[in-house]
């Protein structure tokens, strides 16, 4: 039983790692990012709402947020723990994730902040954006998630730093290479 969570800006490689390390350990990944942009395709009420701020590179709302945790926390794929892949984003949805945890006797134990330089984190944006399409990767927003992710998630670096479970990967080479780095560090 772990659960592990992954940190880091906007482009820092940790869907990607994520993928790695769940196929690895066999703990399921769940991507708040996955689900919502799932919803906006299905045209969901709750897809709807979270698009237009996907879209403008804003976070979506808290209240959205953590009723969508409670759901995922509680599904029988999260049993035996999850790897949670842009989420929590800000201190008000790491405190929920405290209390939906200790509600089932489970804490974090990891947090895997993946370290990038801003100018590095441009140069893959831009990759991406032509890769994937994705309507959130173009030049604006990615300057906008950027500035979401500096005042609203950057502190939880801190917050995790300060219970001793933060654990720093260079995230800077090749994909393999992060890879190593992270399962020396995960020690699974
Ligand atoms: P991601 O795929 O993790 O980069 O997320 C894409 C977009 O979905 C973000 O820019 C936000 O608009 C939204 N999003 C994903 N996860 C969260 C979250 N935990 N809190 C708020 N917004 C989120």
């Amino acid at each position: 039983m772990m659960n592990i969570i992954l940190l880091g800006p906007p482009g820092c490689g940790k869907g990607t790692q994520g993928e790695i390390l769940a196929e690895r350990t066999g703990i399921v990944r769940v991507s708040t990012g996955d689900l919502l942009r799932d919803a906006a395709g299905k045209g969901t009420p709750l897809g709807k709402k979270a698009k237009s701020y996907m879209d403008q590179g804003l976070l979506v709302p808290d209240e959205v947020i953590v009723g969508l945790l409670r759901e995922v926390l509680a599904s029988a794929r999260a049993a035996k723990g999850v790897i949670m892949d842009g989420f929590p984003r800000t201190v008000a949805q790491a405190e929920a994730v405290d209390t939906l945890l200790t509600e089932r006797q489970r804490r974090v134990d990891q947090v895997l902040f993946f370290d990038v330089p801003d100018e590095e984190l441009l140069r893959r944006i831009t990759g991406r954006a032509a890769a994937e399409g994705r309507s959130d990767d173009n030049p604006e927003s990615f300057r906008q998630r950027l500035v979401a992710y500096r005042q609203q998630t950057q502190p939880l670096v801190d917050f995790y730093r300060r219970r001793g479970i933060l654990v720093e990967i260079e995230a800077v080479g090749s994909i393999p290479e992060i890879a190593a780095r992270v399962q020396a560090r995960v020690g699974m």
